[in-house]
């Protein structure tokens, strides 16, 4: 768990963040600058790069099942939602610690851009 790594941060507490949900693998926290009037971050608890450097698929796990409690509990699982992973620049990807955008409550875009 790097030191300096903004969620690796977020999930010890050091710095603040709006829990939503949380399961053994991952936590689920309100985005900063959000995107839709639903936009969670679903982050693990283990330091993963990007899905580059992924090596173990229960991480994944975890992560899509957290994604779809925080779905149900926002209420947008019957109108449906979005899961979005950016990897690497050219994805888009800003914060070097895996996670994966959970974005609904309008109808979404395609393609995304
Ligand atoms: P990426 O661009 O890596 O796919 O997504 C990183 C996301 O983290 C962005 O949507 C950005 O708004 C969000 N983010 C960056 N810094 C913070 C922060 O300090 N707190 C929260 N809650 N979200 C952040
Ligand atoms: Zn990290």
């Amino acid at each position: 768990m790097p030191e300096q790594c903004l969620f690796c941060r977020m999930v010890r507490g050091e710095i603040p963040a709006t829990l939503v949900a949380e399961n053994a693998g991952a936590i689920a926290i309100r985005d900063i600058n959000p995107q839709a009037p639903v936009h969670v971050l679903v982050i693990p608890r283990t330091h993963v790069e990007s899905l580059n450097a992924l090596a173990d698929g229960a991480v994944l796990g975890a992560m899509g099942v957290l994604a779809r409690d925080v779905a149900m509990a926002e209420g947008m699982a019957d109108r449906g939602w979005r899961a979005v992973m950016n990897t690497g620049s050219d994805g888009g990807q800003t914060v070097l610690h895996l996670h994966m955008h959970v974005m609904g409550g309008r109808s979404m875009h395609w393609p995304p851009g």
